[in-house]
């Protein structure tokens, strides 16, 4: 049965919970598409899920990292410390403010940063700290925050895989805690999707305010003055950066069925990880579904292009999240060795990892990875 069913052969793929549709709709029919009181409704729906005092909802979530750099006063001559193995938006933000990246390794686990990781990247000219929440995984830099901020180093987290997740020490979610800018996305196949959008999850009023000046092409205003006016003032740089209402009424009906989300990508995370326990050669990378809502399911495997090409051509939807950084041709001013990085970029795997997934799907994508190994193997 299960060969006949198209969900494995996705690596990713939206979830629709039956609202998104007639919400857009009545968007459309409305005549207002830009920023509305609906993309005003989400961010304040985002802020009450996460427990943060506010929100501020983007077009994106690389327009987030952006945003979010920018707010900070990133730019020319600062270098961020940023994991070469994420997806390349992160580092393209860093270009974006004129900033140079500084790759850092990860622990081949997780793949995420750890403390001590980020301690020995920080140079003389670090200004920020980017890690990214691999997978779903809440990374902690408690440990080193005082050091970081005696630096005068600021921490902006990628959380683009990690909505919904909570916090390894202490109970909060990912966003919740005022410690850090945390930066969302709301991109297709998102936790929770917007078609796209974005958001900053401020520290302070102040860095709000900044940010909500930026995504409106630094003009002032506020809702009632907009009508009245004949003209409008430019107080600022600003980007075309706001969430469309079209793309909130999206993420409004997504929320409704976000509790849904997290359940089921916990259920199949931890079935995939059942499964595989009886798979020999293969690593699963820890994404710690305790505390996360998992954004991928990632294998480590040797021989990792055989095997890919095996599953491809029999219909499995398998990729890989990402080949590093610091290997591309954009970025390469930026080399430096990454041994970690460098050996699990060959060796990791992405297996189909989205909601439409069911039980006897995972059963089908691990008895199929079991069948490549044996012919990456034997060849
Ligand atoms: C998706 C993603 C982004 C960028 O978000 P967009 O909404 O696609 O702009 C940034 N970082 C990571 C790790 C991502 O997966």
């Amino acid at each position: 049965m299960t060969a006949t069913r198209p969900d494995h052969r996705r690596n990713a793929s939206p979830f629709l919970y039956g609202a998104e549709a007639a919400a857009v709709a009545r968007v459309l029919e409305s005549g207002h598409y830009g920023h509305t009181d609906l993309t005003e409704e989400f961010e304040r729906r985002v802020a009450a899920y996460l427990g943060a005092p506010d929100v501020v909802a983007v077009s994106s979530g690389t327009a987030a990292l952006h945003s979010a750099l920018l707010a900070v006063g990133i730019g020319a001559g600062d270098e961020v410390v940023v994991p070469s193995m994420t997806f390349c938006a992160t580092v393209q933000a860093v270009l974006a403010v004129g900033a140079t990246p500084r790759f850092v390794d990860v622990d081949a686990a997780t793949l995420c940063v750890t403390p001590q990781l980020v301690m020995e990247a920080v140079t003389d000219s670090t200004a920020a700290v980017l890690p990214v929440f691999f997978g779903g995984r809440a990374v902690d830099l408690a440990p080193i925050r005082a050091d970081l901020s005696e630096r005068g180093i600021v921490v902006i987290e990628d959380a683009a895989h990690a909505f919904g997740s909570r916090n390894r020490t202490g109970a909060g979610l990912v966003g919740g805690d005022g410690t850090a800018l945390t930066c969302f996305s709301f991109g297709p196949i998102k936790n929770l999707t917007c078609g796209q959008g974005g958001a900053v999850i401020p520290r302070t009023p102040e860095e709000a305010a900044t940010i909500r000046q930026l995504r409106l092409l630094g003009v002032v205003q506020s809702q009632s003055e907009r009508a009245e006016r004949t003209a409008y003032q430019v107080a600022s740089f600003g980007l075309r950066y706001q969430l469309s209402a079209i793309n909130a009424a999206i993420g409004l009906a997504q929320l409704n069925g976000f509790d849904t989300a997290a359940a089921t990508r916990r259920h199949l995370w931890r079935t995939y990880r059942s499964a595989l326990a009886e798979l020999d050669g293969v690593t699963l990378i820890d994404v710690d579904p305790d505390h996360a809502v998992p954004h991928l399911c990632q294998v480590r495997v040797q021989r990792r292009n055989e095997v890919f090409v095996h599953l491809r051509a029999a219909n499995v939807g398998v990729g890989v999240h990402y080949p590093p950084n610091h290997l591309q041709p954009a970025f390469a001013s930026w080399r430096r060795p990454l041994p970690v990085t460098e050996q699990v970029g060959a060796e990791i795997l992405s297996l189909p990892f989205h909601q439409h997934l069911t039980g006897a799907d995972v059963h089908h994508v691990v008895s199929t990875l079991r069948d490549a190994l044996q012919h990456a193997g034997g060849s």
